[in-house]
């Protein structure tokens, strides 16, 4: 393994982390390089079951460094109950490094992500609630508050009374909530920097001498492509950048340096919150789909829309990121499925999509073009070479790499480990 990125193909929640964490034990850095607690990892090995949010999947072996770099934000918070849950289960947290050019949530990201959400009504994008979205706005707009700062004690009050001021009257004047208080944010928080401090330092120099030694890095993804703000259904996208793109800079390595870059792709598709979702099934089949595959976040509980494989989506996700292969999961739970249908193309009002349309409305009135393939009886659950496949199962996989556009990777046929066949190993 050298550099990889491993990058959700979809809407999220595609089994990154089984992918990352098969992955991890040959890597010397598992970086996360965007997004937040708002992502969820189910990781299921011989510690237990574990929902990772911050922490890299790499934690659970030994020797590897795990990075949380400058593209994610940060809830000390939520980080630090995390830490603690790992470390009461056995886990050893000493290869975990913090950038301290990560930006900060704060208590006030909260408040305003809760407020904002109420303020859109009927437009509500469906956060997760957990500030990330204000946390990432304050960082573009120059307002933000980073990791390196909880270090310096007298420059992070200065800070935070220059911004806290405002975003107190825009809690109270704007939204009528209520104020929050300087003294209860700035001892919370310089008491995180006090147990963070140890683990903080400048990681974009551990992953650029990683590079230049040659050493394995792998990259670990959080949500999809399609919710990149500029390439998903914006509106109803994430706010940082959850692409290969992103993994350079959430990071700090040059795209040079990107070896392979693996897209994590349900053999079906689901979604969260709010926003077009063409190939979503609201009938028995999407109900099947989504009890047989427990379908509900991992952070959240919310239950997950489910439809068809979605290969206009799928096709649009692998030119952005410019896939090297694909990741397929959950192709057991289409076992027992008489027939089986997927997406190739969008159709409104007499005309055809290949790609996904920019506007959300006319996303919205897109109808999936289906292709209909046989299903398969059979359990895929004990397969661990393509060629024990049912016949049918191969002939799907087949189709969805072609309309993806590139070769398969690996198949995962369950959440254990060993649930798996790797076609070209990484
Ligand atoms: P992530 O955010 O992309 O890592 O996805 P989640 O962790 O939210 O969801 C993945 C879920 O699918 C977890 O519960 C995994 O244990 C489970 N999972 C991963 N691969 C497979 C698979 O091939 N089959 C089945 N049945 N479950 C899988």
């Amino acid at each position: 393994m050298s550099v990889v990125a491993v990058v959700g193909g979809q809407w999220g929640d595609e089994g990154k982390g089984k992918i990352v964490d098969l992955l991890a034990e040959k890597a010397h850095l598992v970086v996360r390089y965007s997004g937040g607690n708002n992502a969820g990892h189910t990781i299921m090995n011989e510690y237990g079951t574990f929902r990772l949010h911050l922490v890299p999947s790499g934690i659970f072996h030994s020797g590897v460094t795990c990075i949380i770099g400058n593209g994610v934000v940060v809830d000390p918070q939520a980080l630090a109950e995390e830490m603690d849950d790992l470390r009461a289960r056995g886990v050893d947290l000493s290869g975990l490094r913090i950038s301290d050019r990560a930006h900060l949530i704060m208590p006030y990201h909260i408040a305003l992500d809760a407020l904002e959400e109420q303020a859109r009504g009927a437009e509500a994008i469906g956060t997760t609630g957990k500030g990330i979205g204000p946390a990432f706005m304050d960082k573009i707009a120059r307002n933000g508050i980073r990791v390196g700062d909880l270090m310096d004690r007298d420059s992070f009050a200065r800070r935070l009374s220059a911004v806290l001021s405002v975003k107190n009257a825009i809690i109270t004047k704007v939204y009528g909530g209520d104020a929050i208080d300087f003294d209860w944010v700035h001892d919370k928080y310089s008491a995180f920097g006090k147990e963070m401090g140890g683990y903080v330092t400048e990681t974009q120099v551990l992953a650029q001498e990683a590079v230049q030694k040659g050493d394995s890095m792998l990259l670990e993804g959080a949500q999809g492509t399609m919710l990149d703000p500029d390439f998903g259904t914006y509106p109803f996208v994430t706010s940082s950048c959850p692409t290969a793109a992103g993994a350079c800079s959430g990071l700090g390595i040059p795209p040079t340096a990107l070896q392979r870059i693996v897209g994590v792709f349900k053999a079906y598709t689901t979604r969260v919150g709010g926003g077009p979702m063409p190939t979503e099934l609201k009938d028995e089949t999407g109900e099947l789909i989504r009890e047989r595959a427990h379908e509900y976040g991992a952070t959240t509980g919310r239950p997950r829309r489910c439809g068809w494989f979605d290969g206009v989506a799928a096709r649009h996700s692998a030119r952005i990121n410019g896939l090297t292969g694909i990741a397929l999961t959950r192709l057991d739970v289409l076992d027992g499925f008489d027939t089986i249908r997927v997406c190739s193309a969008y159709e409104v009002e007499g005309r055809r999509y290949q790609y996904p349309p920019a506007s959300v409305s006319v996303l919205a009135a897109c109808r999936p073009v289906y292709e209909e393939v046989p299903g398969w009886s059979a359990s895929t659950r004990g397969t661990r070479a393509p060629g024990d496949l049912p016949a049918e199962a191969r002939a799907y996989v087949q189709r969805l790499s072609e309309l993806i556009g590139c070769p398969m990777d690996v198949i995962s046929v369950g959440p254990e480990r060993e649930e798996t066949i790797t076609i070209r190993p990484l």
